[in-house]
């Protein structure tokens, strides 16, 4: 298991240490790129800048609950071991259980992939939320004109 990896700061060129997975555990400055001093003059200048767009889930009718369930049990066919999600349960009534699946699906709009969930109570299995991520926009309150993101490379 790797914690750490050395890595050469993109602007100083300094050797520095990163850590690529932190479980839970986020040092303050820990770029991929960028030494600890070079991040930190760069979060201090992006501090000013306002950030225009945010992910959010919003309902859609995209696809049902079905069609999700049906996609992510292919997927997870192909697993050695199927990933258990802990259910939420209703505390004033614990026979009511919060069903949530989130699985990758095609947007018919951007034409990606992109997270839909799929939400009920056992109580009600008939009021189903089918919600998408889109990209939104903040300063204008609404969901983004351009919904498409390059892939990196
Ligand atoms: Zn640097």
């Amino acid at each position: 298991m790797t914690t750490s990896q050395t890595k050469r700061c993109e602007h100083c060129n300094v050797l520095y240490t990163y850590h690529p997975s932190t479980y839970g555990f986020k040092p303050e400055y820990n770029d991929s790129r960028y030494c600890q001093d070079c991040d930190k003059v760069i979060g201090e200048a992006l501090a000013t800048v306002p950030v225009k767009f945010k992910k959010k889930f919003v309902p859609t009718s995209d696809y049902t609950r079905e069609e999700i369930i049906s996609a992510q049990e292919k997927r997870c066919e192909k697993l050695p071991i199927h990933r258990i999600m802990m259910p939420l349960f209703d505390l004033t009534e614990p026979t009511n259980q919060q069903h949530n699946f989130c699985e990758m699906m095609k947007d018919p709009i951007s034409g990606q992939r992109i997270y839909y969930s799929v939400t009920w109570w056992s109580k009600k299995p008939d009021e189903v939320e089918v919600c998408k991520e889109i990209w939104w926009d903040i300063i204008n309150d609404c969901a983004a004109k351009y919904q498409y993101t390059p892939l990196k490379n």
